[in-house]
């Protein structure tokens, strides 16, 4: 819902000032149309429905994966393809995998979003209703799930939502109709619990607007501490966040290599801002907040993932103010790599970074990286890979068909 839209058309309606307030706080317990705000007059709710589309955003096409994993491909009323994602895990853990804009301007080379076009920055109404579809779809999939810790996220919530699955459909609409509920249980009615922004886009190139959209967050469930944004290290964006936001929102660092010549050949943007004013950033965010910053390694075969580059790592890192987390490499469309190989990857001589066609590095090189860290004792953990028959990775965020085929075009 275009929430400055919203603003307006109630103010020339000549509402009172609460009356946004109230539309919002039955939007964000997860009413499903401006019908089933019982306490505004029927003729606003009328009108409201003509002036003031329920969503910014439309769905095209929604997929669920076989571990219970939703992807939905949203259109802008403008017509920019917008992709989100659900994470559904056993313990009750919901995450949400969250777009900040349509394509993405960076080039990073394994990644599908960065070799479809940009499109522009989401406003922060088009983000919050990627989160409020999500959470209009509380049910929750009991029989799929794991102990992964895709969003780097802890199994907070999983007494809440134990309880919110227990309950009877009715039970569950009446919560849910209890004014204030959205404030009094962390994740009403099983709605999601946690929020990741690392979907399609450079969060800090659009930061006022994912701000504005994360900052509504815990009304819709989700707190600050459950939020995550993620980021390649773009410094404008960065420094603000890191000295302007006082919300305890979590810091998570795009790095993929220790190495400044590898890192450039992976993600172009490395040779605009240098790795050692990022990393200065991010250590000052875990002086102010006293929380780890996440930081997301790719596993590329042969590329990023021998033991060596990981005690480059862990010295870079040091033992303090990171956790890092191992992503298994996304085959993604257009790419050569398949599914994670077996050990005969890595009997191949390294091979040239930056030509996008990339292999993920298997099971056991993936456990030795980790074992390296380990021993350093920086923390690690290897990421699971969920929602990967629906192209629903991470990386995999690249609207079809026509991205697809722009993804195909063979790299210099
Ligand atoms: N631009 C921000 C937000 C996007 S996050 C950032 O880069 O941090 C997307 C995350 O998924 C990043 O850590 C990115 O490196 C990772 N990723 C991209 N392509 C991937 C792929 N094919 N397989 C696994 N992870 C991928």
């Amino acid at each position: 819902m275009d929430l400055t839209l919203l603003e307006t058309s109630l103010r020339e309606r000549g509402e009172p000032a609460y009356r946004s307030g109230q539309v919002w706080e039955w939007t964000a317990r997860g009413a499903e149309s401006y019908e089933a705000m019982t306490n505004l007059p029927r003729a606003l709710r009328e009108e409201l429905t003509a002036a003031v589309p329920f969503s910014t955003l439309e769905v095209e096409v929604e997929r669920e994966s076989k571990d219970g994993t939703v992807k939905t491909l949203f259109r802008t009323a403008d017509g920019h393809p917008v992709e989100a994602v659900l994470m559904r895990y056993r313990d009750g853990r919901r995450s949400l995998c969250l777009s900040s804009q349509s394509g993405c301007p960076l080039t990073c080379t394994f990644c599908a979003t960065g070799a479809m076009a940009f499109g522009r920055n989401l406003t922060a109404s088009e983000i919050l209703d990627q989160a409020l579809h999500f959470r209009r779809r509380t049910e929750v999939d009991v029989t799929s799930g794991s102990r992964g810790d895709a969003a780097g996220a802890g199994a907070e919530g999983t007494v809440l939502d134990a309880r919110a699955r227990k309950r009877t459909g009715r039970q569950r609409r009446q919560a849910s109709a209890e004014p204030g509920s959205a404030r009094r249980e962390p994740s009403p009615a099983g709605g999601p619990t946690h929020a990741v922004f690392m979907g399609m886009g450079e969060p800090m190139l659009n930061l006022d607007e994912v701000l504005a959209a994360a900052r509504r967050l815990p009304e819709i469930g989700i707190t600050h501490r459950r939020t995550t944004i993620s980021t390649v290290g773009w410094i404008p964006g960065l420094k603000r966040f890191v000295r302007e936001v006082d919300e305890p929102i979590r810091l998570a660092l795009s790095l993929h290599a220790a190495d400044g010549a590898l890192r450039s050949q992976l993600m172009p943007v490395n040779d605009r801002y240098p790795l050692t004013e990022v990393l200065a950033l991010c250590h000052e965010h875990a002086e102010r907040t006293n929380r780890r910053v996440f930081v997301e390694y790719v596993m590329l075969a042969g590329v990023n993932d021998a033991p060596e580059q990981a005690r480059a790592l862990a010295h870079l890192l040091g033992r303090d103010h990171f956790k890092v987390n191992l992503i298994p490499y996304n085959p993604i469309a257009g790419s050569a790599g398949g599914e994670a190989a077996g050990a005969r990857q890595e009997d191949r001589p390294p091979k040239a970074a930056g030509g996008g066609h990339f292999d993920g590095s298997s099971r056991d090189r993936i456990g030795a990286f980790k074992a390296v860290l380990d021993r350093a004792h920086v923390p690690a953990t290897v990421r699971l890979t969920r929602g990967r028959d629906i192209e629903a990775a991470c990386g995999q965020l690249a609207a079809a068909p026509k991205s697809r085929k722009r993804a195909a075009v063979p790299t210099p």
